[in-house]
């Protein structure tokens, strides 16, 4: 299999960069000092040394003894939920940190939606020294007020964002526009696997420690590799970095899944890959959620980490190849199987990561006695708010 993305930072047609003629300086050097970053055998384990002694790394892997035997089937769960701030986010965050660092930036600039990222960004960019600012819709920071407290004890400026959609989006071209403003000083820390090359490249190497982790694990948990690896689909972090360690592995089905929402109707859901069409968002060719003018749309999730219209140009990629498949689940069936993990194995879930197991559910349901690989991508404790709304409701 090729090695991708391409010199033009291209998964097939995906990818690539559409962005202004003022930031292509600042991209261009970017992409040369990760590539040299990743190459460089004493940064590599600088990271690894941090992953290990800072954020908590490696993440275990659990049986999930209890809702194998519901499902039919042998369910592994791996406990991104575990690492430091309570996500798979740090992951890279610290990464990125550190790369900010060796290039001399003299501040941060991240944006967030369900505050895991700002918070991952917070505490990084707090261990090596460097003042963080973080962009969040105004609607976020609603619905997200744990979060948004711990951004601020963790020494980040934080800056609600009250344009369009009030949300990740929004957060996303603010970020951009402090950017743009000071390309030379500011390193900007996208949170996912999105936007212009090199960050959808970047982002996968910072995270593919889940999968390579996941894939020694479950070798060593049952001598063997799962049947499927599932994770929730927001812009495609976490999804990729468990993907990538096993992408060469044919027999191991990728089930990606993402946020139905509350029904198939546009402005409903954030089902990109399933219900969406290629375009142009935050300077990448992917799938996005378009009107029949190429307006994006608004979308919609119960869990703010997934509220995006947009996803990472390698998973078009992996869509249209068919070597990963995506699905939806929607608000209900998130719900649901979050009290299903959380009773049944003492593990509360993001809302977020409740989707991948969702997913895994049907997928069970199809496929008896299968060996399912999910990733738990964060913890719950940051919904407790929408939790306990949904109960009252
Ligand atoms: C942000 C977040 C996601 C979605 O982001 P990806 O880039 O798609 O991984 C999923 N789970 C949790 C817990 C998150 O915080």
């Amino acid at each position: 299999m090729k090695t991708l993305p391409d010199a033009r930072g291209r998964f097939g047609n995906f990818g690539g960069q559409y962005i202004p003629e003022l930031l292509v300086r600042a991209v261009r050097q970017l992409e040369t000092a990760a590539r040299e970053a990743l190459a460089d055998e004493a940064f590599l384990t600088a990271f690894r040394d941090e992953l290990k002694s800072w954020v908590g790394r490696p993440t275990p892997l659990s049986h999930a003894p209890r809702l194998s035997k519901r499902w039919g089937a042998d369910v592994w769960l791996k406990r991104e939920d575990l690492a430091h701030t309570g996500a798979h986010k740090i992951n890279n965050a610290l990464g990125q940190a550190l790369l900010a660092q060796r290039m001399g930036a003299r501040q941060v600039v991240a944006e967030t939606g369900a505050g895991q990222h700002g918070v991952a960004s917070a505490a990084a960019c707090a261990r090596v020294g460097l003042p963080c600012i973080v962009y969040m819709g105004a609607v976020d920071v609603e619905r997200q007020a744990p979060n948004v407290h711990r951004m601020r004890l963790l020494g980040a400026e934080l800056r609600p964002v009250e344009s369009g959609d009030k949300t990740l989006r929004a957060a996303i071209d603010e970020a951009l526009r402090h950017w743009v403003a000071d390309p030379e000083g500011v390193y900007y820390l996208l949170g996912s696997a999105v936007g212009p090359h090199p960050y959808p490249w970047l982002v996968r190497e910072l995270q593919a420690v889940i999968g390579r982790e996941a894939r020694a694990q479950m070798l060593e948990a049952c001598g063997a590799l799962p049947d499927v690896a599932v994770a929730c689909v927001g812009g495609g972090s976490n999804a990729i970095g468990l993907f990538h360690p096993f992408a060469q592995d044919a027999q191991v089905q990728l089930l990606g899944v993402e946020a139905g929402g509350r029904g198939l109707g546009l402005g409903d859901h954030s089902a990109t890959l399933a219900l969406g069409s290629p375009g142009v968002l935050h300077g990448c060719l992917s799938y996005l959620l378009q009107d029949a003018d190429g307006q994006v749309q608004e979308s919609h999730s119960v869990s703010a980490g997934l509220d995006y219209p947009g996803v990472g140009p390698e998973h078009a990629w992996l869509h249209e190849t068919g070597r990963a498949r995506y699905v939806a689940a929607g608000d209900a069936d998130a719900l649901d199987a979050l009290a299903e993990l959380s009773r049944c194995e003492g593990i509360l879930p993001a809302l977020e990561s409740a989707h991948a197991l969702a997913g895994a559910r049907d997928w069970a349901k199809q496929n008896p006695g299968g060996r399912i690989l999910i990733n738990i991508s964060g913890r719950g404790d940051k919904d407790l708010g929408i939790l306990l709304a949904q109960e009252a409701s």
